[in-house]
């Protein structure tokens, strides 16, 4: 067989002739327009800093669980303002919350 055949085979086998549909454009162009909005808004940032900031504070690889939120944070100014506040707050609330557990244990 030369290599000829086996071309003509292929193309065969795909249907040449057979055009896309605009459907099916469409749904690959859609697919494609899903995978852009992957990207959060600040909007959507904000409703999740809290989130995020304790997931931080707990296991300290929040970048690796919310890895998107990261991205925006190290993009967006706004929004690392005030995951840093935010930050500030809660880890001062972490340590209040400490020792409130400490103390309810002793009292046990
Ligand atoms: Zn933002």
């Amino acid at each position: 067989m030369n290599i000829r055949d086996l071309i003509q085979r292929v193309r065969n086998r795909f249907k040449p002739h057979e055009e896309l549909s605009n459907e099916a454009v469409l749904g690959f162009l859609r697919v494609l327009e899903e995978a852009r909005v992957d990207e959060l808004s600040c909007a959507e940032i904000y409703s999740k800093l809290d989130e995020y900031v304790e997931c931080e504070i707990d296991c300290k690889d929040a970048a690796h669980v919310m890895p998107l939120i990261r991205e925006h944070l190290d993009l967006c100014a706004e929004c690392c303002e005030e995951y840093e506040a935010l930050l500030d707050v809660m880890e001062h609330m972490n340590d209040t919350g400490n020792e409130q557990v400490h103390s309810g244990k002793s009292a046990l």
